[in-house]
């Protein structure tokens, strides 16, 4: 037997992993379940290269509780260790990589930022026990060695004749204060947490399983069970396997398999997969994204070589596709770092521009493939794609492939194609295309009419993020302006050269104007007198664009809107010279009538912008009333 004092320089070591690891003990899991997968992964490359001669079988990993004894054991059948590489590897490896490690952790404690993988390795068993024992025995002829160690930097190695079987064990006498995880439903939770993509197999318990009756069997035969291992990961989970052995199933199977709690299917997913110049692989989701933006739930999840490390992807993942689900394994995503290191690094960088340009191809071909289908789905996803449009450059470049514009008639067009069919009508004499839109077609209905009775097409954009997209589209397009369709009057909008002949002479207009300014007093309202068609509305409502869009900006944040304080709520009141009821409204000579007449159509148009409210809607209907009894 050898007694020997672990060579270290931190007197001990113990507390400080316990103190400064306190809200993580539960990676100890995690850590000894990839140790034993490394060692079970080592014996089956040294078996395929015929460097061991043993046979490999098909090894799993065992996690069990005894709870009479308080202790929780880690079982592998890998490589396993001699006393020598004991005394190499956990005496000398081990330790040094827990004590670099504490220094590490000691700077970078400050910033709250640290990401979940630790590297601690080993000694992270000794967060949860107060005394730790290895037995293991090596695939070489040897025989094995139980070490035991209490979390003083005393230990003892010595040989045992207790393990025949190749592999190792590792035994956790757990500490008074960590008995949680002598819990059945604890481990588990771990497990799953941590290790349901693992690719050894790992055995927690049994089950009874139903075995299946023979062909012949009579009807009232009882199918007899058996008890099999529990095995609670599954070792090639979809992101591991090549895209073209998936079926749709499959990749619909992974996604419950990862939300179990998901029982909508997302719309379609991303494989990813890219070994040069990082290593990176994966599967993205889209889910249906219609009301539902609870982005705190069913997260992006974040691997190393299967093994779970954290489901904050801020950083890696671009902002936009923080919407989605799925999972990305790369072991090039440094992980002792803090978040703001974490963005400034290079090689995420590249991640996240490779994420980003995939996602931006996988767009294209799917409304390649099937733009009916694109179509039907383009409400559930346009969220992503115009978050991406504002927030990230180089996917900008590429969206007029695959951003749809709906029409307020449920026509979908592509950029350019949208350019094509309004270009003739709808290029104002300064040669500037506009584009009109509504953002709620039930309460613009009256302005979308009216803009389609003259031929022109009118866009249905009713994300609370469109105009940020608006305001870009204009800044990246050459003589694009985009106009609400309760803008401005139409006619001023797409200015033509063709005047349309006045039916009052100055003198009346002036008139006009003067009866309707005394008559409106509300100083929100700008009154314009217009010589529309005679067919037109006599009195219409408008806002500004501009004002109407940065005061829309302010309310969904963004774009530098944040604190510009309040844009005024501004509005015109367009009053059509050419109709019969300016007409009428000049004929009559009892002011109270005449006041009355332009009040009551002042709240026509108010209502048909949603502006008629509280008292002044009553007043509105009462005198509704009274004129229908007359
Ligand atoms: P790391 O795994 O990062 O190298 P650890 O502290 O976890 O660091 O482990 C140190 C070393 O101990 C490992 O590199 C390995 O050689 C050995 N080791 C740990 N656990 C096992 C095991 N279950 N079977 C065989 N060797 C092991």
């Amino acid at each position: 037997m050898t007694k020997g004092n672990i060579n270290v320089s931190v007197e001990n070591i113990f507390p400080l992993i316990k103190k400064f690891l306190y809200s993580d003990h539960e990676i100890f899991l995690r850590e000894l379940i990839s140790n034993a997968t490394d060692a079970t992964l080592k014996l089956k490359h040294l078996t395929s290269i015929g460097e061991a001669k043993v046979e490999y079988g098909n090894p799993k990993i065992e996690v069990r509780i005894d709870k009479d004894n308080k202790t929780l054991h880690i079982i592998d059948q890998g490589i396993g260790m001699t006393g020598e590489e004991v005394e190499k590897y956990i005496n000398q490896v081990a330790f040094s990589g827990a004590e670099e490690f504490l220094e590490k952790y000691k700077d970078s404690a400050k910033d709250s930022g640290i990401i979940g993988h630790f590297g601690l390795g080993f000694y992270s068993a000794f967060m949860v026990a107060e005394k730790v024992e290895i037995i293991t025995k090596s695939y070489k002829d040897e025989p094995a060695v139980q070490w035991i160690c209490d979390g003083s930097p005393e230990f003892t190695l010595e040989e045992t004749t207790d393990k025949t079987e190749r592999g190792t064990e590792i035994i956790l006498h757990i500490a008074e204060d960590s008995t949680e995880f002598l819990e059945e439903n604890k481990i588990r939770e771990l497990l799953l947490k941590y290790n349901k993509f693992m690719p050894v197999p790992i055995k927690f318990g049994t089950k009874t399983q139903t075995l299946p009756l023979p062909e012949d069997a009579p009807e009232d035969a009882v199918a007899e069970t058996e008890e099999v291992d529990n095995i609670i990961n599954n070792p090639t989970p979809a992101w591991t396997i090549a895209p073209n052995e998936l079926t749709n199933e499959d990749y619909m199977k992974f996604y419950h398999e990862l939300y179990p709690m998901q029982f909508e299917e997302p719309l379609f997913n991303i494989h990813l997969n890219v070994d040069y110049p990082f290593n990176l692989t994966g599967i993205l989701f889209f889910p249906k994204l219609n009301n539902n933006l609870n982005i705190e739930k069913d997260k992006i999840q974040l691997y190393q070589n299967q093994v779970f490390v954290t489901d904050e992807v801020k950083g890696i993942v671009p902002d936009f596709l923080m919407l989605l689900r799925g999972v990305i394994d790369s072991p090039d995503i440094p992980l002792n770092v803090s978040r703001s290191y974490l963005q400034a690094d290079g090689a995420v960088k590249k991640i996240s521009s490779y994420i980003t340009k995939k996602v931006a191809d996988k767009m294209s071909s799917l409304i390649n493939e099937n733009r009916e289908d694109y179509e039907k789905k383009w409400n559930d996803i346009k969220v992503v794609i115009e978050y991406g449009i504002v927030t990230e450059e180089k996917f900008a470049e590429k969206a007029d492939k695959f951003t749809l514009y709906p029409t307020t008639d449920g026509k979908y067009f592509l950029w350019n194609e949208l350019e094509e069919k309004i270009k003739p009508n709808q290029t104002d004499k300064d040669g500037n295309l506009i584009v009109l839109y509504a953002s709620n077609a039930d309460e613009q209905h009256s302005y979308i009419q009216a803009a389609k009775d003259k031929g022109y097409e009118v866009l249905l954009l009713d994300s609370p993020i469109i105009p940020h997209v608006i305001q870009k589209l204009e800044t990246s397009k050459d003589k694009i302006s985009f106009a609400r369709v309760d803008a401005d009057h139409i006619n001023n909008l797409i200015k033509k050269d063709e005047p349309v002949i006045a039916k009052l002479n100055e003198t009346e207009k002036e008139s006009l104007k003067k009866s309707v300014e005394e008559a409106i007093t509300d100083k929100k309202f700008t009154v314009q007198l217009e010589d529309l068609d005679s067919t037109d509305a006599p009195f219409t409502i408008t806002q500004p664009e501009f004002m109407r869009r940065m005061k829309d900006m302010q309310a969904t944040g963004g774009g530098g809107m944040f604190g510009m304080g309040g844009f005024p709520e501004m509005y015109n009141l367009v009053v059509n010279s050419n109709s019969e009821f300016a007409g009428h409204i000049l004929k009559t000579e009892n002011t109270e009538e005449k006041i009355g007449l332009i009040q009551h159509a002042t709240d026509l148009a108010k209502l048909s912008q949603n502006l008629l409210k509280g008292k002044e809607l009553t007043d509105f209907i009462q005198r509704s009333y009274k004129q229908l009894e007359k």
